[in-house]
């Protein structure tokens, strides 16, 4: 079984990064695929490029057996609809292997929102990242239609490729890109809230100045 998991990784951060090691030991996943997102066009200069943006998850995951990059979003250039991504990899992957893409639960809920999101669950399994204390709340979704695909139990999802949520405990973190990058501007320093050889990278290309 193979975790996704995407986002704009800019720059990656102990908030992506413990949360989903937290998902790959709970559904004891083969791998883990960090997929970076292009950045959607307007977002605020200075520009780090994608090249920069890559060499960050690389540093940052290095030592994690199961933990992979996926540069196929980036390779295609423009932003990409996660249904053409997963489509992408089933081609890649073939259509036997369970994929399980893998959201934060602001993102889920938001799901209804995303272009061909019925499609997606064909295509994958969905993990969601929660509070501890936190529940999924059905009133995001159409009648009975996250009813009828939550499971609580892991070995379910391994059955199928496809087709069923779980929600997924993970390690609460308050880190954000976003703080990151503002810190870097102010002249504060962003140690421990990302791996040392990202904070050294960063400051050694002089990255969000
Ligand atoms: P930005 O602040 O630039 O919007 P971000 O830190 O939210 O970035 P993204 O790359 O946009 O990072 O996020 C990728 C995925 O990681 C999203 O699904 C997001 O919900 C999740 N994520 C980001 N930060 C955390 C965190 N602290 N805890 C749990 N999940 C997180």
């Amino acid at each position: 079984m193979i975790g996704l998991f995407g986002g704009t990784f800019d720059p990656i951060h102990f908030g992506h990064l413990r949360p989903a090691l937290d998902v790959m030991e709970f559904l004891s996943l083969d791998a883990l695929r960090f997929i970076p997102a292009n950045r959607p066009p307007l977002r605020d200069e200075p520009v780090v490029t994608s090249r920069q943006r890559i060499e960050m998850v690389k540093l940052a995951i290095s030592k994690q057996p199961g933990f992979v990059l996926d540069t196929l979003e980036l390779d295609r250039h423009g932003p990409s609809y996660t249904v053409d991504t997963l489509r992408l990899l089933r081609e890649k992957l073939g259509g036997k292997i369970p994929l399980v893409l893998i959201l934060g639960s602001d993102a889920f809920a938001k799901l209804p929102q995303w272009h061909a999101w019925e499609k997606l669950m064909e295509l994958a399994h969905i993990a969601v990242m929660m509070r501890p204390d936190a529940a999924l709340d059905e009133s995001d979704f159409p009648d009975g239609w996250l009813a009828g695909r939550l499971t609580d139990s892991v070995s379910k999802f391994n059955r199928k490729p496809a087709g069923r949520i779980i929600a997924v405990p993970v390690t609460q973190l308050a880190i954000s890109a976003t703080d990151i990058r503002k810190r870097i501007t102010a002249s504060r320093s962003i140690r421990y809230l990302t791996p040392a050889p990202v904070c050294d990278y960063i400051e050694e290309y002089g990255l969000y100045q």
